[in-house]
């Protein structure tokens, strides 16, 4: 258990939790590497446990937890498999909270109730072949008609995106404003004429996560698509983008603390030239380092998200989380597999999968670079 914990009534939560982690998702982590799918069950366990939509409002079906309470149980099923997180962030992230903040009356009656069961699925279109990092620079555009708003564009990389009954889709509504007041969300339904669904990518890691390329042509939708204003588009996509850093943060804090215990755990056991690895200088340094620097990176996150759930104002506090604790996992992974040797190479052994999976930590919602900008934009303000 953590030398830190976030509260006094958080850290008596844990215990329950690890153990519904090991002995319940465990087994189905193993099913995922297997069949490359996420299997109706783990939807069905996060659902009983009313891990799914939890930081949605009640009335909206949600679990109406604080965030405090949502970023330990992402660190607790990340100690399992990263699939699982991006379940919590589905039912709970950047578009249900997106609807749930912005939404109208009609919007949240449509899709909340749906996203927080996790029996309708929603995805988050931001990024474009030409934008990435620099979303402000999308082409996707959408121009008012009679009754409502027509999308031409193109969307790529899109999590879940083939199969989501609705996209967030951020679109140019004034190519002079763009980010500054240029930029509207709308919710787009599937099925609506024009949005087609033009290719499937897998990544590295994760890989029962698809990404959806996502085109529309001529796509007409109605103004009870428009998420707030039309020039709200891009700060809405960014607030959801912000909160979505700490659930990440948690979530790698929660694969290094795994990856530390199974490095522990194979250093315990591994003899070499006679003596336990555990013995050598070498490896005990290791452990040492990813121990220290799992605390350190916990301890800012746990301090942010008090912070957070008093309602004060994080700041760069966000982005430094992300910075911190994807690089700090990264270098957790590495070591790994380095006190794993041949071990930690082979494919069936969960400090592989580990070791795929949080690559993506450095890259996605916002990569390490861009957390660095904003929090050099800030302290040079
Ligand atoms: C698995 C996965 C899932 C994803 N899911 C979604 C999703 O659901 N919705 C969505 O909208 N997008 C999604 N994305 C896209 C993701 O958000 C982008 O890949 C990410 O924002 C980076 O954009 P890019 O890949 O175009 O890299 P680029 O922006 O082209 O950047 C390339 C490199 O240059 C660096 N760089 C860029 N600008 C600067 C700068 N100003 N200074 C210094 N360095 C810079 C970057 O940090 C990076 O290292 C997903 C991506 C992946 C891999």
């Amino acid at each position: 258990m953590p030398l830190v914990e976030p509260s006094p009534e958080l850290a008596e939560l844990r215990p329950a939790i690890r153990r519904f982690v090991e002995d319940r998702l465990e087994p189905l982590a193993l099913e995922i590497d297997r069949s490359g799918e996420i299997p109706a069950a783990a939807w069905a366990l996060l659902r009983e446990q009313g891990w799914l939509g939890m930081l949605l409002p009640a009335e909206a079906g949600g679990g109406g937890a604080d965030l405090g309470t949502y970023c330990l149980v992402m660190e607790e099923v990340a100690r399992s498999h990263r699939c699982f997180t991006l379940l919590l962030d589905a039912t709970s992230g950047l578009t249900p909270l997106a609807i749930h903040r912005r939404g109208t009356a009609a919007q949240k009656e449509k899709w909340l109730k749906g996203l927080a069961a996790g029996t309708l699925r929603a995805a988050f279109g931001l990024t474009e072949p030409e934008a990435g990092s620099d979303s402000a620079a999308m082409r996707t555009r959408a121009e008012r008609v009679e009754g409502g708003w027509r999308i031409n564009g193109r969307k790529h990389w899109i999590s879940g995106g083939h199969a989501a009954d609705v996209v967030m889709v951020m679109a140019v509504t004034d190519p002079a404003k763009r980010a500054r007041g240029g930029i509207a969300a709308f919710l787009v339904e599937r099925g609506t004429p024009g949005f087609e669904v033009t290719r499937i990518d897998t990544t590295i890691g994760s890989e029962a996560i698809k990404l959806g390329e996502l085109t529309f042509t001529d796509c007409v939708v109605g103004e009870d698509a428009l998420l707030g204003g039309p020039g709200d588009g891009f700060a809405i996509a960014m607030s959801s983008l912000a909160s979505g850093r700490l659930g990440v943060s948690a979530a790698c804090i929660g694969a290094a603390d795994r990856l530390l215990a199974m490095s522990v755990e194979f250093a315990r056991n591994r003899s070499t030239f006679g003596q336990k690895l555990a013995d050598r200088q070498a490896i005990q340094w290791m452990l040492a380092d990813s121990a220290a620097e799992i605390e350190v990176a916990r301890a800012f996150l746990y301090d942010t998200l008090r912070k957070a759930v008093a309602g004060a104002e994080l700041g760069t506090a966000t982005s430094i989380c992300k910075l911190t604790c994807s690089e700090m996992v990264g270098r957790v992974a590495d070591r790994a597999v380095q006190i794993h040797g041949g071990a930690g190479l082979m494919r069936g052994f969960p400090v592989e999968r580990f070791y795929r999976d949080i690559r993506h930590y450095r890259v996605g919602e916002g990569t390490s670079e861009i957390q660095r900008m904003l929090i050099a934009r800030d302290l040079l303000r």
